[in-house]
């Protein structure tokens, strides 16, 4: 990324190329990220595999690199599940989690040889009717669904262990065509300790199902492994202390007409406080990947006996789905600016030639800074006397015409000053931001996405089908 931003003549060219916003991908630092999570369960003796989240990037290029480096990937419908296959991908080294599975998708990857994790009853009757019709048997997982408290908030994912046990007991997989491998689950939140606790859970499960004679050989932990966008911890907290005053209305906002990002003022007996809660990624976090992975693992799942221990007394295998931690430093989103102008109250907003489905999660704001290339030199407002070349501070707008349509909802400083025609990037939005929310309204096409190789930067072939 910063080679590519210190390069603004390139920046300029993929953008003239492949037009504005483009995402440009590099997936080199994949390896390191998955090879941190395996490296985690080896110094606790767990096998760990990896199986690359798709919905959080859709390239076919991910899909490539995920399969030379021989990791897994998970898919959440029948299409990303066709392409990965289209790819190559040996279906072992898929697995099914998609929230919904219709029936064309279940029968598509039990024909297929592809493990399926069954999140609930309904789905568990499809799958063994299904199942029991096909030459060879299946490979199941069931989703479970941990029991809240100690911690671990309610979860819409999986069914009980108790539900589990009494549908396995009236419905015997003898017959059915059906292997159950494994026991999967997917929390919120990124807290070591619930997923500790939750692996306990998973681990009384096996235990219950080999009682009742299956073989399961592995615990999925599904994905929500955590990341860290910003380095700086200090940077951080100042902006939430900045922030949090600004809400409380001392100083000058950060956001956009003083929106709290999830936080309000409200009127207590003993004067104004915040309420709400904080409605974004914690983009600065520790521990995170491998050294998260060592702490879950180091975790108690019962009086002296570790996470970590309990897997390996059991011969059971880790697998994890991680999307966003696996493509940390893997991409970025460059954007064309288009305009400078005013609010008719007055507030400097700069737009540009993008939307804000194309950097958006489902969250209130990213919260990496952008960093502006100055490949505007020839368009208009680069003259001494345009007043736009002095430091400022602005909103970045986009396509859309809703008037809160914003690409950031922070304020941001452009410290020489913002041409038409510069270009804006937006740093490691690889994961989820390019791709989890974008849209084509206006019949305004979906940004191009490019990789680079050896051989230069190409246009991934997900745009193309
Ligand atoms: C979303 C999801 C993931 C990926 O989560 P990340 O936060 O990107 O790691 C993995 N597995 C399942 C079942 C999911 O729903």
């Amino acid at each position: 990324m910063r080679r590519l931003l210190g390069d603004p003549a390139a920046c300029a060219d993929l953008l003239r190329e492949h037009g504005s916003p483009v995402n440009v991908h590099d997936f080199g630092p994949l390896r390191g990220n998955a090879a941190e999570v395996v490296e985690a369960g080896r110094r606790q003796g767990v096998a760990v595999r990896v199986f690359v989240a798709r919905k959080a990037n859709k390239t076919l290029g991910l899909v490539d690199e995920t399969r030379r480096l021989g990791h897994g990937i998970d898919v959440g419908s029948e299409r990303e599940l066709l392409q990965v296959l289209d790819r190559g991908v040996p279906p072992a080294d898929i697995v099914l989690t998609a929230a919904v599975k219709p029936g064309r998708l279940l029968r598509t990857a039990m024909a297929r040889g592809v493990p399926v994790v069954l999140d609930n009853l309904d789905e568990a009757l499809a799958a063994q009717s299904i199942s029991s019709q096909l030459p060879h048997p299946s490979s199941v997982a069931l989703r479970l669904a941990p029991e809240a408290g100690r911690g671990l908030a309610p979860t819409r994912f999986g069914e009980g262990m108790r539900t589990w046990l009494d549908f396995l007991d009236a419905h015997p997989f003898e017959g059915a065509g059906q292997r159950l491998d494994g026991v999967h689950f997917h929390l919120h939140g990124y807290e070591p300790g619930d997923r500790t606790a939750a692996l306990g859970q998973a681990i009384e499960l096996v235990d219950q199902v080999r009682l009742r004679g299956h073989e399961p050989s592995f615990i999925d932990m599904g994905g929500g492994m955590p990341m860290s966008y910003i380095d700086d911890a200090g940077a951080w907290e100042t902006f939430w202390d900045r922030h949090e005053a600004a809400v409380l209305g001392d100083g000058e906002a950060l956001t956009w007409r003083g929106d709290g990002l999830g936080l309000r003022r409200e009127e207590g007996r003993d004067g104004a406080r915040l309420a709400g809660a904080r409605d974004l990624y914690p983009y600065h976090q520790e521990p995170v990947r491998g050294a998260w992975l060592e702490q879950v693992l180091a975790g108690e799942v019962a009086p002296g006996s570790t996470a970590a221990r309990a897997l390996r007394d059991r011969d059971l295998a880790l697998h994890c789905e991680p999307g966003r931690s696996m493509l940390d430093g893997c991409g970025l989103t460059l954007s064309r600016v288009a305009f400078r102008k005013h609010t008719s109250d007055g507030i400097p907003i700069v737009g540009l030639e993008m939307n804000r489905t194309q950097c958006r999660s489902t969250s209130a704001d990213f919260l990496v800074d952008p960093i502006l290339v100055r490949t505007g030199a020839h368009g208009h407002g680069r003259g001494t006397g345009d007043h736009w070349n002095a430091p400022r501070g602005a909103f970045l707008v986009g396509a859309y015409c809703i008037e809160a349509e914003l690409i950031l909802r922070r304020r941001i400083v452009f410290p020489q000053g913002v041409a038409v025609g510069d270009c804006i990037a937006l740093p490691n939005t690889a994961g989820y931001l390019m791709h989890i929310l974008e849209s084509a309204s206006h019949q305004i096409p979906l940004a191009a996405n490019v990789v680079r190789s050896q051989d230069g930067f190409a246009r991934d072939d997900i745009d193309g089908l």
